[in-house]
């Protein structure tokens, strides 16, 4: 079945060869679309079979001309149009190059190969970079993006670095945090008693002893501080959690070379283009069995999240230590990621045994990327470092400026002007006063990065979200409010390039969200447009005894779930009886329990009932393991359910789950559970085609990190004939919210 791919290039990409290298590429592979130069880089239609568009995206990346070079290169797949030849199209607009803030770029092979020449003058330098690689958008103070309005204004350059500046041959023309060991910034060793031990290689070396002892180092990045720790050592990461109090959460890895990651992991070509990517992405694969990695780095879990060395201070260390290590966002759990040196300092002793650090000032806060791939897309879990802030470009332009603030859990705001979206680095739960002060300074930074003068403010219709009552305070008359599961169609919509007028069938899946009736939803079936929508369907809606704490306690979901059911939980859960009596009672009396249609939670109680999960540790643990045990068996079998009224009924899946317990494994009945979801979907969703005659169908929210679920369901939507819209551009999560957001404000 013949697909499109849109691809968004920017870089040096014009007047070097690109646009004839890419139609000779895509006439030998036999794709049909365009290639033209746009004012924000190179954008490419190509249509053709599946096989063919991956070995496109592949080869575009590893074959393009020397001189061209690539900054961002975001894809997208989409329905066909039907073209029936390529052609390099007219520039739009003249087709100059508005240069913006750039992102933050991996090094290059040239400076890679420099790094590790013994006769080069940056032998080993942690510093080196050129025009095509190194920090941008974590060292920018302000526009235009030169030397002094960036942090390495605190280092002149010495003769020969000045020379390569100014030499319009040179790799180095231009390169605004060009260095080199005699003139630029320069490592230096903390060690436990917050002393300056050592700097240099010297401090290299300490940083190696340090991990070769089993110790925790704090280590300095681009955008923030990893703590990192061998990965191969069950003892080192655990120490590793009890300190950082994150007990489960998995793990991410960096190891020295794609060929070592294959060794650990399984890798398919597209996941092989994203790990090697210039925005070097954390890449969620599956774990390859019997190899030395810890079972902690991801326990109980069949995948773990690698990634490549992405700065050449990444490549030393990794060339000298020979193991992969993790490498994990420096912070105490759910603050925002450490920048600045003193804040190093402060973990010092308390979470990490020793630091690295440098003396180049990082401007701004950024944490590293996460992608899956799911049903043959990259699908962003959180857009950070490496794709912020290139825009996300609309099909339509807005009629007026907007800022949007997101959500509340794995939060990110936007400014949009036109037919851009620029979407921030990833802000976090947005549940402390340091992440609030963070969310505060993104919008102020956003505003005066993209010169943007909202006149409308965006923000969630919860009441209690720090983002909705900032918003209040700050930007009261101008505030717009938006509920939350219509942002997350739109923001779907908007980045599959639905036209303005469109309307779609919305499904949006998540955890949490405030409805319109005041409950709180997640498992909803919406028709919508850009501006309104209709809620048509809904998950029967459940209570959760305690609110909050259900979402960290799924066995009280698991009782909700049983009583609704008219089975007696005490028969299913090993809960003590008094607990048991208490939490019957709240639901009975709707004490202390809101109401909800969320599908996360629905995950979260299967899971609890099945004995996987009775607490959790991190966001949709419950959720995330149950799709875990579900992978280890294969069938095409699910649940009866029931859709009545405007409701789909899950009580008689409760009521199977419970009578198959005592017969099947866990594993099969977690993989009817999926099945049974999808089908859910799918009847309800035919439903509402013959209903409104749409048959398109936007996939949202946090549910859809679920692989197994979004492939089973896209495959039977396809096969009934249905558009599915995925999420390729913005996270499926409220990461991608502010997306959502901004095109409401900017229509309504
Ligand atoms: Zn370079
Ligand atoms: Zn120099
Ligand atoms: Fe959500």
């Amino acid at each position: 079945m013949k697909t499109r791919v849109k691809v968004f290039v920017t870089g040096l990409v014009q007047g070097v060869g690109f646009r004839p290298f890419v139609y000779r590429l895509a006439e030998e592979l036999g794709l049909k679309g365009y290639v033209l130069n746009s004012e924000l880089g190179v954008v490419i239609e190509a249509e053709g079979e599946k096989e063919e568009l991956h070995t496109f995206l592949i080869r575009l990346q590893s074959e393009k001309p020397p001189i061209a070079k690539i900054f961002s290169l975001e894809y997208k797949f989409l329905e066909p149009v039907g073209y029936k030849d390529f052609e390099i199209r007219k520039s739009e607009k003249g087709g100059e190059v508005k240069v913006c803030v750039l992102p933050d770029l991996a090094t290059c092979k040239e400076c890679l190969k420099e790094l590790f020449d013994k006769k080069d003058r940056r032998y080993r330098y942690p510093f080196i970079n050129c025009t095509n690689c190194g920090p941008r958008f974590t060292i920018i103070e302000e526009l235009p993006y030169d030397r002094p309005n960036t942090s390495m204004k605190e280092f002149k350059m010495c003769e020969k670095c000045l020379s390569e500046y100014e030499d319009p041959t040179d790799r180095r023309f231009h390169a605004q945090p060009n260095a080199c060991p005699k003139c630029g910034p320069y490592v230096f060793f903390v060690d436990e008693s917050k002393k300056v031990v050592c700097k240099d290689e010297e401090a290299i070396r300490k940083v190696i002893e340090y991990l070769e002892a089993g110790k925790i180092v704090a280590l300095k990045g681009l955008g923030g501080f990893h703590l990192i720790c061998d990965a191969t050592r069950e003892e080192t990461v655990r120490e590793l959690r009890r300190k950082k109090r994150r007990e489960e959460k998995p793990f991410a890895v960096m190891f020295k070379d794609l060929n070592t990651i294959k060794e650990y992991a399984e890798v398919s070509p597209l996941e092989e283009r994203a790990l090697t990517s210039v925005e070097s992405p954390i890449v969620i694969l599956n774990k390859k069995p019997g190899t030395d990695l810890a079972e902690s780095v991801s326990p109980e879990n069949n995948t773990v999240g690698v990634f490549l060395p992405y700065t050449p201070l990444h490549h030393v260390v990794l060339n000298d230590f020979k193991r992969p290590i993790v490498a994990t966002s420096a912070n105490v759990t759910d603050e925002p990621i450490v920048k600045d040196n003193d804040e190093a300092l402060s973990i010092v002793g308390e979470i990490a045994d020793g630091a690295l650090l440098h003396n180049r000032r990082i401007v701004r806060r950024c944490d590293d990327s996460v992608v899956r791939v799911i049903a043959g897309r990259q699908v962003p879990i959180r857009r950070s470092r490496g794709f912020v802030p290139v825009p996300v470009v609309l099909p339509f332009s807005l009629k007026r400026p907007v800022l949007a603030l997101g959500a509340h859990m794995k939060n990110t705001v936007a400014v949009a002007k036109g037919n851009k979206v620029y979407l921030s680095q990833h802000v976090g739960d947005v549940d402390n006063p340091k992440a609030e002060e963070f969310l505060r300074e993104v919008v102020g930074d956003m505003l005066k990065l993209f010169e943007v003068e909202p006149e409308v403010v965006v923000c969630d219709r919860h009441p209690l979200y720090y983002s909705t009552r900032y918003g209040r305070e700050k930007f009261g008359d101008r505030l717009v409010q938006v509920y939350h599961h219509h942002a997350h169609v739109i923001s779907c919509m908007a980045e599959n390039e639905v036209p303005l007028e469109g309307r779609v069938i919305g499904v949006a899946f998540d955890g949490t969200g405030y409805g319109r009736d005041g409950t709180i939803w997640g498992g909803e079936f919406l028709i919508a447009g850009y501006t309104d929508f209709e809620r048509r369907y809904h998950l029967k809606t459940f209570r959760l005894p305690g609110g909050d704490r259900a979402v960290k306690e799924p066995y009280r979901v698991a009782v909700s779930l049983l009583l609704s059911s008219g089975i007696d939980p005490r028969k299913v859960l090993p809960v003590d009886g008094k607990k048991l009596s208490l939490l019957e009672q709240m639901v009975k009396k709707g004490v202390n329990s809101p109401l909800t249609s969320s599908m996360g939670r629905l995950f979260d109680g299967v899971s609890a009932i099945l004995g996987i999960r009775e607490k959790v540790t991190y966001q949709a643990q419950a959720a995330i393991l149950l799709e875990q045990r579900a992978l280890h068996f294969s069938t095409e079998e699910a649940y009866h359910f029931d859709v009545t009224g405007g409701e789909v009924d899950w009580r008689p899946v409760v009521e199977q789950i419970v009578k198959d317990r005592s017969t099947l494994s866990v594993e099969e009945i977690a993989r009817k559970f999926h099945n049974t979801v999808a089908s859910m979907v799918v009847r309800v969703v035919d439903r509402l085609r013959e209903e409104t005659g749409l048959d398109t169908v936007a996939l949202s929210g946090g549910v859809f990190q679920n692989k197994l679920l979004t492939e089973i369901l896209y495959e039977d939507l396809r096969s009934k004939g249905f558009k599915v819209l995925l999420h390729q551009i913005v996270p499926p999560n409220d990461g991608g919210i502010s997306l959502g957001q901004a095109v409401y404000g900017g229509l309504v």
